[in-house]
C-alpha cells in the first residue's frame, strides 16, 4: 500500500482522526479503535515502512524501549496485571494494515478472553532437528 492510501499514514499527518497517547519525532502511540482490551495502544513509526522486513535497524532500536514505557504507564494508571506486545507482519500473521505497528495490550484477571493466543503444534524429534538445521544461525 502506498503512503498515500495508508491509513496510519493519514493518522500521522493529521487527515483523520485518532486519540493520540504519546508522540516523539519517531513515533506516535495511538488508542486501537477496535480494542481488545482496555488501554489496547499501538505504536506507529512515523515514516512507512511496510513490516517488520522493512524497518531499519535504528528505529527498531527505539521501539522495544518505547513499549516497555508504556506497558509500564499502562500497568500503573490502568491496574492491569499483564502485557501482551504483539507485532504481526503479512496477511498470514494476520497484520491487516501494512504500516508496521506494535499491539501493546493490557490484559486483565477479570476471566474476559483477549484472543492474543494460539494453539500448539507438534512435531517429531527428527523434523525439529531439520528445522534447527535450516534456521541456526551463528551471530
Ligand atoms: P493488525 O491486524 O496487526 O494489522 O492490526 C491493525 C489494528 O489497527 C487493529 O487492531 C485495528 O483495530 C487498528 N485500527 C485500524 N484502523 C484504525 C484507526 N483508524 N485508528 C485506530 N486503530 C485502527
Ligand atoms: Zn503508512
Amino acid at each position: 500500500m502506498s503512503e498515500d492510501n495508508c491509513i496510519f499514514c493519514k493518522i500521522i499527518r493529521g487527515e483523520i482522526p485518532a486519540r493520540t497517547v504519546f508522540e516523539d519525532e519517531d513515533f506516535k502511540v495511538i488508542m486501537d479503535a477496535s480494542p481488545a482490551t482496555k488501554g489496547h495502544v499501538l505504536i506507529l513509526p512515523k515514516r512507512h515502512y511496510d513490516d517488520l522486513f522493512a524497518l531499519p535497524e535504528d528505529v527498531a532500536a527505539k521501539a522495544l524501549p518505547l513499549a516497555a514505557r508504556l506497558a509500564a504507564r499502562l500497568k500503573e494508571k490502568l491496574g492491569c496485571q499483564g502485557i501482551n506486545i504483539v507485532q504481526n507482519n503479512g496477511e498470514a500473521a494476520g497484520q491487516t494494515v501494512r504500516h508496521l505497528h506494535i499491539h501493546v495490550i493490557p490484559r486483565y484477571e477479570d476471566g474476559r478472553k483477549a484472543d492474543v493466543t494460539w494453539s500448539h503444534s507438534t512435531f517429531d524429534e527428527a523434523e525439529l532437528d531439520r528445522i534447527l538445521d535450516t534456521i541456526r544461525q551463528n551471530g
